[in-house]
């Protein structure tokens, strides 16, 4: 067990659940404490929203905004009240102890009364065998339009783009500022991408659909030169020349450095509770895209990020720590039996916990 200060809430992340949920406890005195993550990839701290050009629909920006001012300004708000950012990644939770011990990439563990986790997700490969050599030796292959697509390496040259999502739309329109053409690539005959985002590409003078096709093979060996296509129809084989190689199939939600200690959804989202955030660890929160495969907007996020330090704040004014301003709701409180408890709490740090499970029971 790490010596030293106990925190209210540890919040893991740093995309719109993070933040919100740091302004939210702040401001209710809990004085979160933020491990941001650092540069990994194309991973950064901000989340996806970091990868993203213009937010048009996140209101109060009328103009709209740029995804990675937004996470700067969130940031920002958390700051200016009493939030501590430490930029590590968090490696793993130990939550059959009580408090909670959190071991950062380099720093000490610490310990912490409530956790709330928001690590998003992150983009998914095809899973071809030169996929990821080239991707991870800057040869043209990239999960992120927006972080790489600007380099010169990618100027004037026909690129490809992977999926028929939202995603996918946004990084083949955002391509056509430097690419001579964009080419999508898209497994079926109709994109699963919003009406609006599709139109938008069809539209497009400088992009081309090929449908009913998967990029079976990524041929180059220090640059990508041509990729192999299958059609999903006919089985029919043919190769397309190309200067870049751009995947957007959708994401997987953060979730290994748990270590199956929550429950998760059959897609590996955290489960969590109905119209809440609490998982099934109690005192272990969960929001953001790690627990919504549906709605995956950054204004959601926000919403169970809200959500989430409320229910910290809460369950800690239950647990005898602060007040909270929504005790009193239908629920009762959360009580623990006299046996349960380990030993009686003799300051604000040393809150009861049942034995023998993690955190407390619900
Ligand atoms: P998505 O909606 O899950 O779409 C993934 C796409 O990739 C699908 O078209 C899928 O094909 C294809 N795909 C998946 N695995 C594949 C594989 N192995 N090989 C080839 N193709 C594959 O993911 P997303 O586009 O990342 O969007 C996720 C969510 O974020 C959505 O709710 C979206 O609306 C939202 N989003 C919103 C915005 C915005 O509003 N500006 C921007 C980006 C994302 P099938 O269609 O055949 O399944």
């Amino acid at each position: 067990m790490p010596e030293g200060t106990v925190h209210d809430v540890v919040i893991i992340g740093s995309g719109p659940a993070a933040w919100t949920a740091a302004v939210y406890a702040a401001r209710a005195n809990l004085k979160p404490v933020v491990y941001e993550g650092e540069p990994v990839g194309t991973e950064i701290p901000g989340g996806q929203l970091m990868l993203t050009t213009d937010i048009e629909n996140f209101p109060g920006f009328p103009e709209g905004v740029t995804g990675p001012e937004l996470m700067e300004r969130m940031k920002a708000q958390a700051v200016r009240y009493e939030t501590t950012v430490i930029s590590e990644l968090v490696t793993s939770v130990d939550m059959s102890q009580y408090p909670f011990v959190i071991t950062p990439s380099y720093s000490e563990p610490v310990r912490a009364l409530t956790v709330i986790v928001a690590t998003g997700a992150k983009a998914k490969w095809l899973g071809l065998p030169n996929e990821m050599k080239l991707a991870q030796q800057g040869g043209g292959v990239s999960a992120c339009a927006v972080c790489d697509g600007a380099l010169m390496f990618y100027r004037n040259k026909l690129l490809a783009v992977v999926g028929g999502g939202d995603t996918a739309m946004e990084e083949a329109l955002y391509l056509t500022k430097y690419a001579s053409e964009v080419v999508i690539i898209h497994r079926r005959d109709k994109f699963r991408a919003s009406k609006v985002m599709a139109d938008r590409v069809l539209g497009h003078k400088k992009v081309r659909v090929i449908w009913n096709s998967e990029v079976t093979d990524v041929h180059g060996t220090d640059e990508i030169t041509a990729i192999e296509l299958t059609d999903t129809v006919t089985g029919e084989k043919s190769n397309l020349d190309v200067g870049g190689l751009f995947i957007a199939i959708g994401h997987e939600p953060n979730t290994k450095f748990l270590n199956g200690q929550l429950d998760l959804t059959s897609h590996g989202y955290i489960k969590v509770d109905p119209w809440r955030t609490s998982t099934s660890v109690g005192g272990v929160f969960a929001a953001g895209d790690v627990i919504d495969d549906y709605y995956r907007q950054a204004i959601t996020s926000s919403g169970t990020g809200c959500m989430a330090a409320l229910e910290a704040e809460r369950w800690l004014a239950h647990h005898g720590i602060g007040e909270s301003p929504i005790l009193e709701t239908a629920e009762g409180p959360v009580e623990a039996s006299p046996e349960q408890m380990e030993e009686p709490p003799t300051d604000r740090r040393s809150v009861p916990r049942p034995r023998g499970g993690a955190g407390v029971a619900r």
